[in-house]
This record gives structure tokens, C-alpha cells and sequence, in this order.
């Protein structure tokens, strides 16, 4: 098969993974610079152009969109798809899950355990809305963070307030979110796809941290997943409608609570700690679901 991956560099650890994976399996594989792609979009016979050239037919993509490229990156993908290219994850969902409100909605429509959340702007009644989550200590986001960025524990009513107030001076859009202590500073980063998780770590904050993000000094390692644990991620990417992704939960004592769901999750952190070769699984589902127009959204 010809198979795109669409990424802004090649040498990052997942794209260069994949194209060895690709390539040890057989196929033919590009990988592409989203940001360099460029199309007429009112042709009725739709391309994707690139370096001067109409791209050649691709049986899949594999779109690795940054949050930053969002709206450019899938709206490439979303050319693709109106070809009739497969991808592993389509451009609607990709949106979606860059949206963490929308994506909260739509999990906790479908019943999927989540931490107790709100979410404010300019609230008129800030202990209101700290109660609501079960009051202090609660966790306080600002939506547009990455990697535990902008994440903050409040340990009490007073210093939530606080926070919510300044958050509500910068003009930020938050979620209060009630703090999962027995979590004791882990998360479980399940890996998706298709319909399998198949491939667990769990993340461990370092000492005096409750943030287990690695990129905040926490640590990863293989773990074993509960049946609940598995059933929980692999519905939150049904509902998501993701064919590959990282689902984030929390231990919690009701159970697994979904934190995030990520549409391009890092290859390394999950390779290293499980030693599983997750980029040839990644292969593997391309081989059994790449059909023409399989796709279910055309843009
Ligand atoms: P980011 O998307 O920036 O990584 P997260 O929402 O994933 O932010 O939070 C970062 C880390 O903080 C999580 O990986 C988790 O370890 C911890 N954390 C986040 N929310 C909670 C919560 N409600 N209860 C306990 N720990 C949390
Ligand atoms: N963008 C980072 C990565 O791909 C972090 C997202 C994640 O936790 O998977 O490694």
C-alpha cells in the first residue's frame, strides 16, 4: 500500500517509527509536511498539492496534527478524506477531540466515568461553582493548557477562589474539576486501536507533584489493566470516534475516570515503557481497514 504520514518533521520518534514499521511490512511510505500541502478546493475533482505537484493516490493517511495546527491540519485531512483516502482518524474526530469541553460532553453523555467538572468563564458566584465539583481541594485548568501546564491544585476554598478569580482577570475560559486523591499522583495512558487497547502505562508524578505528566519529571511504566479500565477506553474512543488514540484516566474510587482523550499520541513514552511495537500494530490496522471511501465523514 502507499501510505502518507502527515507530520511536520520527520525526524520525531513517531513519525520515524512508523515509516520503519511501514516499510518493514511491505509499503510504500511518504511522509508529508502539512503545513507544505496546498489544494484547490473548488475543483470538482479533489488533489492535494505539494512541492509543485499533484500528490499521488494514498490508500491511508496517518495525520499526526499538532494542537497548534489544528485547523490547517485538518482541514488537509479533510481533503484527503474527499478523495476517498483512508485515515486512521478522521478530520471531524481530530477536531473534536482538540475541543476538551465538547469532548467532556460528549463522554459524559454517554455515561463514560468522568471526574466531577465545571466549567466557567466569568462565573458570579465562584463558591457555587467550586460546591458543585464537592468543594476544595479541587483542580483548576485552564483549557487551553498542554502538558500540565496551567494545571493547579487548590487545597482549599480561600486559594480556589483565588485562582478562579485571577484565571477570570486573564480572560481565560477554566474548568474546576474535582481532584482525584487516590489517584496518588498517577494516570494510565491507554493506548487505542480500533476496538483494543493495546498497549498500558502508568505514569507516576515525581515526589511533591500531583501532575504525572513526563514532561513535569514523572515516570512511566508498563501496567496491567482492569476489564472496567479497558472497557472505559476503548468506549471513549468509540465515542470519540477515533481509530487511534491516547486515552488518559485516573484511578479513582469509583472506578476509571477519563481525564483527555488524544488523537496524536506519542509513540516513544508507551514503546519504551511497554516495550510493544505499537507503530507496527498502528500498520497492522491500516492493512485490515484501509478501503477506498471507508472513511465514514468526506469532510
Ligand atoms: P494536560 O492536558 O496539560 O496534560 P491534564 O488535565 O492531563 O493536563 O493534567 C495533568 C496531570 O495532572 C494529569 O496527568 C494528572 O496526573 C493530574 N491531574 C489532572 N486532573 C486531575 C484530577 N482531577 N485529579 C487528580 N489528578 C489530576
Ligand atoms: N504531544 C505529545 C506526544 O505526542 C504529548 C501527548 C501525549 O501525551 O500523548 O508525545
Amino acid at each position: 500500500m502507499k501510505i502518507a504520514i502527515l507530520s511536520r518533521n520527520s525526524n520525531l520518534y513517531s513519525t520515524r517509527r512508523l515509516k520503519e514499521a511501514g516499510e518493514a511490512l511491505g509499503h510504500e511510505i511518504s511522509i508529508i509536511d502539512t503545513l507544505h500541502c496546498y489544494m484547490d478546493i473548488t475543483s470538482n475533482k479533489p488533489a492535494v498539492r505539494y512541492k509543485g505537484e499533484a500528490l499521488p493516490w494514498f490508500d491511508a493517511i496517518i495525520p499526526r496534527i499538532g494542537a497548534s495546527i489544528t485547523f490547517y491540519g485538518t482541514a488537509v485531512v479533510r481533503q484527503f478524506e474527499m478523495m476517498g483516502t483512508f485515515s486512521v482518524n478522521e478530520s471531524v474526530a481530530i477536531s473534536r477531540s482538540r475541543d476538551k469541553l465538547r469532548s467532556l460532553q460528549l463522554l459524559s453523555r454517554k455515561g463514560v466515568g468522568l471526574p466531577k467538572t465545571g466549567f466557567a468563564r466569568h462565573p458570579d458566584n465562584i463558591q457555587d461553582l467550586i460546591a458543585n465539583v464537592g468543594g476544595a481541594p479541587v483542580v483548576i485548568k485552564l483549557l487551553e493548557g498542554t502538558q500540565g501546564i496551567g494545571v493547579v491544585l487548590a487545597d482549599t476554598e480561600k486559594a480556589a477562589e483565588s485562582i478562579i478569580e485571577a484565571f477570570m482577570g486573564l480572560n481565560a475560559n477554566i474548568l474546576v474539576q474535582e481532584f482525584i486523591k487516590e489517584a496518588g499522583g498517577a494516570d494510565i495512558r491507554c493506548f487505542v486501536i480500533g476496538d483494543k487497547v493495546v498497549a498500558a502505562m502508568k505514569r507516576q508524578a515525581a515526589n511533591g507533584e500531583f501532575r504525572s505528566n513526563l514532561h513535569r519529571g514523572g515516570s512511566a511504566e508498563i501496567v496491567r489493566l482492569s476489564k472496567e479500565e479497558r472497557a472505559t477506553a476503548v468506549n471513549a474512543a468509540k465515542i470519540m470516534g477515533l481509530g487511534i488514540c491516547g486515552v488518559d484516566i485516573l484511578r479513582s474510587n469509583r472506578g476509571p475516570v477519563v481525564m483527555e482523550v488524544n488523537s496524536s499520541p506519542g509513540l516513544e513514552g508507551i514503546e519504551t515503557a511497554t516495550g510493544k511495537d505499537v507503530a507496527q500494530m498502528v500498520i497492522q490496522h491500516i492493512e485490515k481497514n484501509a478501503k477506498p471511501y471507508a472513511t465514514r465523514t468526506r469532510g
